[in-house]
């Protein structure tokens, strides 16, 4: 339901879960953080935000790269083990997904049977190791195997991935569900829509449908699924919190 992303200088975590409660107005019944550190740390409960802040008391929040996720259940009911982010089966990239995956059920299948296991009732699960599956095929590039899963996905989504390999970069997809990227300093803020982000900076991109992104704290690409680039058009916002 809500999505948040940074990538930059500042200590990732509260960046995020401050962007979440700004998203809270949206309904949710879950809420998820995954960090770069090292490898992934990943936290997620259900409830609100401030449950999952709760949870995060004395754990290891350092990190500049991290995705937050508030989740409103489509497959797979309201659980801590259904809330976002996701891990893949390596335990290398973990992901963060709005909007439905259509045709999960004949990916899942396959997947069963190349001995996937799943953790989650969720359609987000399936499509994240489905694009694992690519991934570890084609020598580990994140980027061409999410554009080659995501030809082969029906249905609406905005995703934001990251990967123990590449701790300084989050790579974001959407299609039928808003993503808008906030450019600053050195650093970039990733969200479903401009509120979490007003606040760092007015210089916002916002992505298209059948875009890819790939977002570090000093660039940011946009290509098609074609891998053409895009220009990022950069509007500025005049919204006031
Ligand atoms: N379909 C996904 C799920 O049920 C994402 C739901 C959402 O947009 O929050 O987990």
């Amino acid at each position: 339901c809500g999505i948040v992303g940074y990538v930059g200088t500042r200590q990732a975590y509260p960046v995020v879960i401050k962007g979440l409660k700004r998203l809270e107005y949206r309904g949710y019944d879950s809420a998820g953080i995954a960090l770069l550190n090292g490898g992934i740390k990943l936290y997620k409960k259900q409830g609100k935000v401030a449950d999952l802040e709760n949870y995060t008391i004395g754990k290891a929040l350092d990190g500049n790269t991290a995705i937050g996720h508030t989740r409103w259940a489509t497959h797979g009911e309201p659980s801590d083990a259904n809330a976002h982010p996701h891990l893949s089966g390596s335990g290398e990239i973990a992901m963060i997904h709005n909007g439905i995956i259509e045709n999960y059920a004949s990916l899942k299948a396959d997947l069963l049977k190349k001995g996937y296991h799943f953790n989650s009732d969720t359609d987000t699960e399936v499509l994240l190791n489905f694009i694992e599956d690519i991934y570890k095929n084609n020598g580990g590039n994140l980027e061409e195997a999410l554009r080659i899963a995501l030809k082969r996905v029906v249905g609406a989504y905005c995703i934001l991935l990251i990967e123990t390999s590449h701790p300084d970069t989050i790579i974001a997809a959407r299609k039928g569900s808003p993503l808008v990227i906030g450019i600053g300093k050195n650093e970039h803020f990733l969200a479903s829509d401009a509120t979490p982000i007003v606040e760092y900076t007015k210089e916002v991109v916002y992505v298209n449908d059948y875009e890819i992104a790939i977002v570090k704290p000093d660039e940011l690409i946009l290509k098609n699924l074609g891998n053409e680039k895009q220009t990022p058009f950069i509007t500025k916002l005049d919204l006031e919190l």
